[in-house]
């Protein structure tokens, strides 16, 4: 089997995105599989070797976020339900309540043995869409952080609905890293990466060591997870690695499996590495990916130039407003052919907004009867479609 991809040089290098040099702040997502035994037993021998590598990692000045999935599989040991606990919505609701007292428990446990201060958040996928909610949760992770506990999160999984849910962490840990402003992400799995096939099945099956264009991989996501635990598989880690892209934030897929998984990838590189862009596209990716749009602003054709010229949007070049926000929300930008052309996050409400609209900046405040913004659309709020 050999390599595909455009390696990075030696095993160090590749592992020093990761390193606490190179990554203030990495989230670490661990899987169920890796957590806990085809039996439902903890597998604690394992989980003392990756606190191990964590507590070094934090001794090292790294700042640690933990993505913990497993209060289904614990959960369901303990109820004695069938398949998992995954048997019905109701039952992985049910093994969920009762797993997670017991996940976070041991997170506590273990991470205070080295004097490290655990911390839950458990959270739901509009946690993470709403901006107001998006920007509380990272300020609570920032502050935690701050004050050198570990944050533990895990989907709200009791109350999440099935539709509204993230249904794996994989994409909720590429979520928590935008929303954490972490520098790295590591997905401990139950696999040691991704391949051009699955190599189970085709000999032919090369390793993926490197993925400089996420574009390039998405149709090799198969969704197969050799483990049936959790419900990750291939396509949630595409998935969520292309998130984590448009943020900026490189990740790695890793064997989670062997004891001190996060050393042993520091010294070998194995595993497969999602490079990212520039990182100042993170929050505009976090608003290109926005799917829920409060309104639309109109504007002309000296003001659609403007924008494309990487300029703010002001109010004098709006014509019309449409739809109903507060300052904040996400909103898209017309310009006069009909095309979305920019999205958002609006510097008025839907009233002021139309009061203002076509006006120029001198005639602003005495209308508002305050002293104006900057901008309709300040540019760094803004993304070009
Ligand atoms: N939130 C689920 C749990 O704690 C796991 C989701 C997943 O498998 O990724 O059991």
């Amino acid at each position: 089997m050999s390599a595909v991809g455009t390696p990075l040089s030696d095993a160090a290098s590749r592992a020093a995105l990761f390193a606490p040099g190179g990554a203030s702040r990495l989230v670490v997502k661990v899987g169920s599989s890796l957590l806990v035994a085809p039996d439902g037993a903890v597998r604690r021998a394992w989980l003392e070797t990756l606190v191990d590598d964590l507590a070094q990692r934090r001794a090292a000045g790294q700042q640690i976020l933990l993505v913990s999935s497993g209060a289904i599989a614990l959960g369901s040991r303990r109820l004695g339900l069938p398949k998992g606990g995954r048997a019905s919505l109701e039952d992985a609701q049910a093994s969920a309540a009762t797993g997670q007292i017991l996940l976070a428990g041991l997170w506590a446990e273990l991470l205070g043995a080295h004097g490290l201060t655990a911390a839950q958040i458990l959270v739901t996928l509009g946690d993470f869409e709403d901006r107001r909610r998006f920007l509380n949760a990272s300020a609570t992770l920032d502050r935690l952080l701050q004050l050198g506990a570990i944050p533990i999160l895990n989907e709200n999984d009791t109350v999440a609905t099935e539709e509204i849910r993230f249904g794996d962490n994989d994409r909720l840990a590429a979520r928590a890293a935008q929303a954490g402003r972490a520098d790295a992400l590591i997905l401990l799995s139950d696999i040691d990466g991704l391949y051009t096939a699955n190599p189970a099945e085709d000999p032919e099956a090369r390793f993926i060591e490197t993925v400089p264009d996420i574009g390039a991989i998405a149709h090799m996501a198969s969704s197969a997870s050799s483990s049936g635990m959790g419900s990750g598989g291939m396509a949630a880690k595409v998935e969520a690695a292309r998130i984590a892209h448009v943020a900026g934030v490189p990740v790695a897929i890793v064997a989670g499996k062997p004891d001190h998984p996060l050393q042993r990838f520091a010294e070998t590189g194995r595993g497969t590495i999602f490079t990212a862009p520039d990182a100042l596209s993170a929050r505009k990716a976090w608003l290109a990916g926005r799917m829920q749009l409060l309104g639309r602003l109109h504007v002309d054709a000296g003001a659609a130039r403007a924008l494309g010229e990487g300029k703010s949007l002001l109010a004098a070049g709006i014509v019309r407003v449409e739809g109903g926000f507060r300052r904040g929300d996400a909103v898209d930008v017309i310009c006069p052919d009909g095309r979305a052309i920019a999205r958002g996050l609006v510097g008025y409400d839907a009233a002021d907004a139309r009061l203002i609209a076509g006006k120029r900046s001198d005639e602003i405040a005495g209308l508002l009867g305050y002293a104006p913004r900057s901008a309709m659309i300040h540019r760094d709020q803004m993304v070009m479609l």
